[in-house]
């Protein structure tokens, strides 16, 4: 039986460490997903949908489907799936990874704000100027409800969850995003200051170059900590060496 690796996925790397172990080794890979995007991006290999049921939840799904390995690709912010999975992988006994993407960091030309919270990153707001452009993500935007005086555009995969400020209008899209579209929407809009997580990756960051480039605020959501015990690699290479290393037959590289 080739050996089992389940991806927690709902990112750009889980999608590219599924394609890889697809084109190079005999390996059986399930991507799970929460479920919360109507049409997620295609994905090579198996795939499941919703929650577990907590750690004890996919520790039992761990023992059912026989997997060999786990490897946690969810997006930085997704704290509560990242202790789960340490944890299941813990009582199921078997090795577990979380590739994580390395977070921004300002240049000196930047004019960050970092907050630890949508909540702070609201309380900044009025100070910075009156049309913001959002781009947490879509939920979580209760934080802002209350900043009436302020205009958003919120931009997002899938149409925000309410209750959202009055003055607010939507720009359903999904990334990968160019400089020049980034700089055209901040003027066209006359955006005043940005909102984003620091999710880090390629896909979104010219929004940072764009606001940089006009002199905008942007106000930062500091990333969740990882727990203490993660083993960690920041891109899908790391991963493939980390799978390699374990020493499980069928695995990409691996000597057994
Ligand atoms: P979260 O708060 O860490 O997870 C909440 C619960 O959702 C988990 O306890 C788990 O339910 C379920 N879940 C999360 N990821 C799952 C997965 N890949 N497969 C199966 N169940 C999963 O996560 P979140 O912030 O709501 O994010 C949900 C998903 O969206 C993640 O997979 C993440 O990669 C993706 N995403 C999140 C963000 C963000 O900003 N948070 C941005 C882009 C993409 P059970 O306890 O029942 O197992």
């Amino acid at each position: 039986m080739p050996p089992h690796l389940l991806i927690l996925g709902g990112t750009t790397e889980a999608r590219e460490l599924a394609a890889a172990l697809a084109a190079h080794s005999a390996v059986r890979v399930t991507t799970s997903l929460a479920g919360r995007v109507t049409r997620p991006a295609p994905l090579t290999g198996d795939t499941r949908t919703g929650g577990f049921g907590g750690p004890e939840g996919l520790s039992d799904w761990l023992r059912a489907h026989h997997v060999d390995a786990l490897v946690d690709a969810t997006h930085p912010f997704a704290r509560q799936i990242t202790t789960n999975a340490l944890q299941a992988a813990r009582q199921a006994n078997i090795p577990a990874l979380v590739l994580r993407r390395p977070a921004w960091h300002p240049t000196p030309d930047d004019n960050w704000h970092p907050v630890p919270s949508l909540t702070a990153a609201a309380a900044t707001l009025p100070a910075l100027g009156p049309r913001v452009l959002l781009t947490t993500g879509r939920l979580g935007l209760s934080a802002f409800a209350a900043l009436e005086d302020l205009h958003f555009l919120v931009r997002s995969v899938e149409p925000p969850a309410p209750p959202l400020p009055p003055h607010t209008e939507l720009l359903l899209t999904r990334g990968p995003f160019i400089l020049p579209d980034e700089l055209h929407l901040l003027r066209t809009h006359r955006i005043d200051v940005l909102v984003t997580k620091n999710s880090g990756g390629a896909a979104t960051a010219p929004k940072l170059t764009a606001a940089r480039q006009l002199d905008l605020p942007v106000v930062i959501v500091e990333r969740p900590p990882l727990p203490e015990d993660a083993v960690t690699v920041p891109d899908v290479g790391g991963a493939l060496d980390w799978l390699g290393a374990l020493g499980i037959s069928g695995f990409p590289g691996s000597a057994a």
